[in-house]
């Protein structure tokens, strides 16, 4: 009989959780939508009625659910089960959800950020299985990022590390969420991307771009941008290119800092594949030094947005190997 692990990834949006086995064989997938707005008892309702849906869907017995992974997008301490902070949930400010959903479920719980849990789970089953070391930055609408040390999440002294979006690229560039100025966020999500090609378009309106957001700058998103850009559109692959120039200015910076075997760029925006890989890389070569960036590959995710879902049912596995040991150290399980 196998053991099965139910991962859940929560966002601002949608609910997503999914039944994996510890080969890591998929088992009904179910997506709900979180209604933020509504509070954070009700959604903490919703996802138990969630947990508890997904393993009856599957005809699973009770007993064969052995743990349950979570990821929240914000700050999370992890020892504790606490939600710190969560900019994408109204009201979400040091919420113990790992109590509220183990009192309520009966099962060990595991949580971290949804960005970290995002990077196990490409180490796990996608882009870096069988790497150890590895960051993955996760483009969409801001900049998540996951570091992986020796194969586990490096959470930093105060559960912050890995915030790769908000590294510093541009000392005098666009304010970015946080506040700062220039961050990596505020220059290659595809909230800037859209940014800079509607400031473009206002100017002129010659380019592809015009035409794929039907003539209204204000509808342009990220992906317009790199469909004129595969159609060799001059102002599509300006702006692609230094999009790339200043992610290979975060990736070398990284690289650096950490010699990583492989970074891994996810999300949204990594749909555009190589097309933004090739500027990433070519500014990588002239940034990081030449004994890490010999050992360093930089490809695209394989997990697309399930690795939220799959990462959290393979942290549920330590809750699992870890639940009666000392929570300060369940991380080193
Ligand atoms: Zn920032």
């Amino acid at each position: 009989m196998n053991d099965w692990y139910l991962g859940i990834d929560l966002g601002g949006s949608n609910i997503s959780a999914a039944l994996m086995d510890s080969h890591g064989r998929m088992r009904q997938l179910k997506k709900i939508k979180t209604l933020a707005h509504e509070g954070k008892a009700q959604v903490i309702s919703r996802l138990v009625e969630l947990a508890r849906a997904v393993p009856q869907e599957a005809n699973l017995k009770t007993q064969n659910l052995r743990a349950i992974g979570l990821g929240v997008p914000g700050i999370i301490d992890v020892p504790n089960g606490v939600v710190l902070y969560s900019p994408n949930l109204p009201g979400w400010t040091r919420v113990p959800i790992r109590r509220a959903l183990q009192t309520a479920l009966k099962k060990p719980i595991m949580i971290d950020n949804d960005a970290n849990v995002a990077a196990y789970g490409e180490k796990w089953l996608g882009a870096g299985r069988e790497v150890e070391n590895l960051v993955v930055y996760t483009l969409g609408t801001g900049v998540g990022g996951g570091i992986i040390v020796e194969g586990n999440i490096f959470h930093g002294h105060n559960h912050a590390a890995g915030e790769l979006g908000h590294v510093t690229i541009l000392p005098d560039g666009p304010r970015c969420a946080c506040g700062n100025h220039g961050c990596v966020e505020a220059l290659v999500s595809g909230t800037a991307i859209a940014r800079v090609a509607r400031e473009a378009l206002k100017k002129s309106s010659d380019s592809l771009i015009y035409e794929l957001c039907g003539r209204i700058p204000d509808d342009v998103t990220a992906k317009h941008v790199f469909q004129a850009a595969r159609k060799g559109d001059a102002l599509a692959n300006k702006i692609v290119t230094q999009t790339g120039q200043y992610l290979g200015i975060a990736v070398a910076n990284t690289i650096n800092l950490l010699n990583p075997e492989l970074v891994i760029i996810g999300g949204g925006v990594s749909g555009a594949g190589e097309l933004l890989l090739r500027p990433v890389r070519a500014e990588v070569k002239k940034r990081a030094l030449k004994d890490s960036l010999a050992a360093t590959k930089i490809v695209v995710a394989q997990l697309g947005d399930q690795a939220g879902v799959i990462g959290a049912a393979g942290i549920a596995m330590l809750a699992k190997l870890s639940r009666n040991s000392n929570p300060k150290r369940r991380r080193t399980a």
